[in-house]
């Protein structure tokens, strides 16, 4: 359970996959593709959409659309985009990355305007802010509506793009119940991910204007994303939006659980609470590093991933059932028994 990417493709999307009606994604033909991204376009309340190979050349591609190199983007600190996309934004389009210090990853709209830097010669041109709904490294957080509106504003009144790293935006939107579309009114550029939570085994979809897309198709290219019979990808897509998306209210219910399995060890301790898929903790208490902990759990069959010197990470997802959190907390009770009493984490395999 250490990332919501290692889900697995189902028995039911490996089969619509095999059916799918496909064609030539580059010359607008393929009709699984069309109609996925008429269908996120929908879901997110944007005029249109484009697939793409991945998340990280929504995030890249949106940055290209709608920046010029030696332009700001302002993001929070612990973002996607600041920490796992290898410098893409500087590397390919060349603007600078002004990171906000947040706690779970959710910044102020008074933060964001005052990062905005005033007008000069001297200065980078700020042109964007981003924000990750939810919060991916800093464990899952879900932005608050009215935060999401203020800071989207604050972007507007100084003339920059709004846009939205909504990986797992259904998350958030199952958690809460407010739809897609309200989250991502009025932004710029939105898209979420199919091959986290949803299941697929790659793509992801970005909204935004038709005029948007149009500019963002051009990169889709330059950057080798075009594909041909993208419909076999597509249609995993569409499976997705149609059997999983209930899942993750699911993924999200198997969380708490796990929070509140977790919670009750002593020595482990959580800084914030677990909103959606998502946990983070320390094991700190137990005088074990994370790297130690996640091995002791990886023997007895429990992965959890280290993110810190003492903090651990766990997401749920549709391959983790609720056996699963039971044998985690379990699992995870053990190996913290076990450095307590001043192990490394109890059994090694030669013991
Ligand atoms: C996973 C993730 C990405 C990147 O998506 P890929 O499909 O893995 O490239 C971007 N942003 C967030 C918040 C993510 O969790």
């Amino acid at each position: 359970m250490f990332s919501d990417t290692q889900s697995r493709p189902s028995a039911g999307m490996r089969d619509a996959m095999a059916r799918a009606e496909v064609g030539d994604e580059q010359a607008g033909s393929d009709p699984a593709t069309n109609a996925l991204c008429a269908r996120v376009a929908d879901l997110l309340g944007m005029e249109d959409a484009v697939f793409m190979p991945s998340g990280t050349m929504c995030n890249l591609v949106a940055i290209l659309v709608q920046t010029r190199p030696g332009d700001e983007i302002v993001v929070d600190g612990t973002s996607h985009i600041f920490n796992t996309e290898a410098a893409g934004a500087a590397a390919i389009a060349g603007v600078a990355t002004l990171p906000l210090a947040t706690r779970d990853g959710v910044f102020s709209a008074a933060q964001a305007e005052a990062a905005i830097r005033p007008a000069a010669r001297t200065a980078p041109r700020p042109a964007l802010i981003s924000i990750e709904n939810t919060t991916a490294f800093s464990g899952g957080s879900i932005w608050p509506l009215g935060t999401v509106r203020e800071v989207r504003d604050v972007a507007r009144r100084h003339g920059l793009k709004a846009h939205m790293d909504g990986a797992r935006l259904l998350n958030a939107v199952a958690a809460t119940g407010i739809s897609a579309a309200n989250y991502a009114a009025g932004f710029d550029s939105a898209w979420i991910d199919l091959s986290k939570g949803l299941g697929c085994p790659v793509g992801a979809v970005l909204c935004g204007t038709r005029a948007f897309i149009v500019e963002a198709w051009r990169w889709k290219y330059r950057l080798g994303g075009a594909m041909r019979q993208s419909g076999v990808l597509a249609a995993a897509g569409l499976y997705a939006l149609d059997h999983h998306v209930a899942q993750l209210k699911v993924d999200n219910d198997n969380a708490a659980a796990l929070d509140r399995g977790l919670r009750a060890i002593e020595g482990v301790k959580f800084e914030a609470a677990t909103q959606s898929n998502i946990l983070r903790f320390t094991v700190e208490g137990l005088n074990a590093t994370a790297a130690a902990f996640v091995e002791a759990c990886e023997r007895r069959g429990v992965r959890f991933r280290a993110t810190g010197a003492h903090e651990v990470r766990a997401t749920t997802h549709l391959d983790v059932d609720a056996a699963g959190i039971t044998r985690a907390i379990d699992v995870a009770g053990e190996v913290a028994a076990a450095f307590r009493r001043g192990g490394a984490g109890g059994s090694s395999p030669a013991a």
